[in-house]
């Protein structure tokens, strides 16, 4: 009788840790990815700073070693991913967006699209810009945004960190 009370009470205390201690890792999805583990990307357009924000960006997830990478080619058509830079305005409320195809929250990914808000980025330190790019790049990868400041997918929009962390690297080698 006191040894099944005891199991009982220990249940209880294992049920309850369980709710309240964060997960050891934390990253969100938005629902679809490539099916490809190789991404290939075209800059169209950039001038120098956000050529510069680009490459460092791509650099930043291919120095990670994660299981999925991002590989240059010449030719537009047949490119998974196109980056490229607008004046869209600095009351807009977004400093880069990515739009990834044909569905964001599902299915297979063939094409994404990353704009560089200029009118946003052009005042940011090149630190925040590589943050910006790195982050753009998570969501073509299929990663959503996180609260912890330490990650590239932190959904704050002043970026402090450029490298990806460990829940953005857990992310995307969840994803491929
Ligand atoms: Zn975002």
């Amino acid at each position: 009788m006191k040894k099944s009370m005891w199991k009982v009470i220990l249940t209880g205390a294992l049920l309850y840790t369980a709710v309240v201690l964060p997960p050891a890792s934390a990253y969100t999805t938005l629902g679809g990815k490539y099916a490809s583990s190789t991404i290939s990307y075209i800059p169209q357009g950039l001038t120098a700073n956000y050529s510069l924000a680009m490459a460092d960006g791509i650099a930043a997830w291919n120095n990670a070693n994660v299981d999925a990478s991002f590989t240059y080619t010449s030719n537009v058509s047949a490119a998974n991913l196109v980056l490229r830079q607008d004046a869209y305005g600095a009351n807009i409320g977004w400093n880069a967006r990515t739009a990834n195809k044909p569905v964001m929250t599902s299915g297979t990914y063939t094409k994404s699209d990353i704009d560089f808000n200029t009118s946003a980025m052009d005042g940011m330190t090149v630190t925040a810009r590589k943050g910006t790019a790195a982050h753009e790049l998570g969501h073509v990868f299929g990663l959503d945004h996180v609260t912890d400041g330490k990650q590239v997918m932190s959904i704050y929009g002043v970026r402090t960190t450029s490298v990806p962390g460990p829940d953005d690297i857990k992310g995307v080698n969840a994803l491929y």
